[in-house]
């Protein structure tokens, strides 16, 4: 780690210091060397890898469920024509990326960052940091804070309780919690959920397990799309890797909008085709109302993709079924349904989702006054009013998470040179009318968002404190916007601290 005052360990400095090691931070990272090579920066990873998601998940079948052109990084082309990639290859894309651009060098793991607090007198962040490995506690003080520490918790999934738990007498296992050693060969597996990993966990199964079923309270919307990208193999077959990669990249993340923006203003047209598509795929007569017709319209929670609808292939060739119904108690032979139905298993997957948490469990100060984070509205979706040289990232729901990365970290290197160039050390966000009315950070459905919103910071009504819902809407305002905007007040340290005084 780069300490340029004090002694390393104890008082390192650096001018940037990045949370999180995952997409984000990486990403964040490039950007920042690429465009002020003369700052030093760090990376707080409070685990032992890099990698993030792609490092912890280590379910049968782990994968994206958005293409890797657009999930991929603007700056390095996705060199393969799969559409959906497997988690080992996302990895290994995300680390391959850190060591050739030499980022790897600036992490330090088992770091985790506690709390920060602001200094207005000193413009400066002190960064608490436990040692995850052994506790011990240190601080890192940086001019900058940027976030990238994803948005849910390591350490547990979401585990709802499940009446009779304790009487079922084989494995229960939670997706984020794998074990390496799970022997489901010939077994009757249960999955419970309908989400993403329940539909990435199926088809992955079922050619070696008895039997799976998929358990669901209520269905989602699966939507079949093509394993690989022939467009994508065409292009580069005529351009190259590196001229291909901008065009595809433009065309799905322009194709995933407009799924979003049908979806949204004709849903019932867009159930009927997602419902057409399904009933293609599923044997004659399968109940594909009770199974795959959700009670809300399609993207108001986030879609599930299957590649070659291998999830209806799974089920057409009788290793896989679906079960809809509330829950009333395990057994000790499997589950037992409200109305009375029983499922028969040896293995229990309870893919029930995540537990979100924002801004890595960090706890802000400024000045020595607490910021209480659901009180704060999102200034560009990048930064949180009141909070001083503080920047995140909070990727898409409608499309990869990766395209906001790129425009979050252009627009903060664009930020720092705005400063450099006259002098400011702050740069602080304040709303001009603080009784502007304000909204939830997202209108998302999903179980998982909606369990947590109460702990993530508000939205306004009006730019810039209204968050883009698409990365067209980002692409105006973060690349192609100006980085001074009358509610972002810069100062020096000197006026900062005088008006901290007064
Ligand atoms: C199974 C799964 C599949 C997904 N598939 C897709 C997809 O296909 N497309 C898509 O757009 N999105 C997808 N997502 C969402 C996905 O998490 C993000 O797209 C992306 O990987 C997030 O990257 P990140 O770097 O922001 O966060 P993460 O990958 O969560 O990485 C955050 C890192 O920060 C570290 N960290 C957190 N808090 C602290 C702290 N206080 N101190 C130090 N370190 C800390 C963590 O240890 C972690 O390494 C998926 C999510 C899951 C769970």
């Amino acid at each position: 780690m780069d300490a340029t005052a004090g002694e390393a360990g104890e008082h390192d400095f650096v001018d940037v210091l990045i949370v999180g090691a995952g997409i984000s931070g990486i990403g964040a990272a490039y950007y920042l060397q690429r465009d002020h090579p003369g700052r030093s920066y760090a990376i707080l990873e409070a685990r032992g890898a890099s990698g993030g998601t792609w490092d912890l998940f280590r379910y049968p079948g782990i994968r994206s469920d958005s293409d890797l052109h657009t999930f991929g990084y603007e700056f390095r082309p996705w060199r393969s024509d799969v559409v959906l990639a497997d988690g080992d290859s996302i990895l290994a894309y995300l680390r391959d990326t850190a060591a050739e651009h030499g980022i790897d060098r600036h992490v330090r793991y088992h770091a985790r960052a506690l709390a920060a607090s602001w200094s207005s007198a000193d413009a400066r962040w002190t960064v608490d940091v436990a040692d995850t490995e052994t506790g011990a506690r240190s601080t890192v003080s940086c001019r900058w804070l940027f976030c990238a520490a994803g948005y849910y918790r390591y350490d547990e999934g979401f585990n709802p309780h499940f009446e009779g738990r304790d009487r079922f007498p084989g494995p229960i296992v939670h997706p984020q919690q794998w074990p390496a050693d799970l022997d489901y060969a010939g077994k009757r597996v249960v999955v419970i959920g309908s989400g993403a990993t329940a539909v990435t966990l199926i088809p992955a199964m079922a050619a070696s397990a008895g039997h799976i079923t998929m358990l669901q309270r209520t269905p989602s919307y699966v939507l079949p799309v093509p394993s690989r990208d022939k467009l994508n193999r065409r292009l580069t077959r005529l351009l190259g890797f590196e001229r291909s990669y901008p065009i595809t990249r433009w065309l799905n993340s322009t194709r995933a909008v407009l799924l979003w923006r049908f979806c949204q203003k004709w849903p019932r047209a867009a159930r009927k085709v997602i419902r057409d598509l399904n009933v293609k795929l599923l044997p004659d007569g399968f109940p594909v109302d009770e199974h795959f017709n959700p009670p809300y319209n399609p993207w108001d929670q986030r879609m599930c993709m299957v590649p070659d609808g291998d999830l209806f292939r799974a089920i057409s060739g009788g290793k896989a079924s679906v079960v809809t119904g509330p829950i009333e108690t395990f057994t000790s032979g499997g589950v037992l349904l409200a109305d009375g139905r029983t499922v028969d298993a040896d293995i229990i997957i309870t893919a029930t989702g995540l537990n979100v948490q924002p801004f890595g469990a960090l706890t802000l100060t400024v000045d020595g006054a607490p910021v209480h984070v659901p009180e704060r509205l999102v200034y560009k979706g990048m930064m949180l009013s009141g909070v001083p040289n503080f920047a995140f990232v909070f990727g898409y729901t409608n499309n990869s998470w990766t395209l906001k990365v790129g425009l979050v970290g252009e627009h903060f290197t664009r930020l720092l040179s705005h400063m450099d160039a006259r002098g400011y050390d702050t740069a602080r966000p304040v709303a001009a009318d603080p009784a502007m009315p304000s909204k939830p950070f997202t209108d998302f459905q999903s179980g998982y968002i909606r369990r947590a919103l109460d702990q993530f910071p508000r939205q306004g009504t009006r730019a810039p404190w209204r968050i883009s819902p698409t990365y067209r809407g980002d692409v105006k305002l973060l690349r192609r916007g100006r980085v001074d905007d009358p509610e972002l007040r810069f100062e020096t340290a000197k006026q900062a601290s005088e008006a901290a005084v007064s």
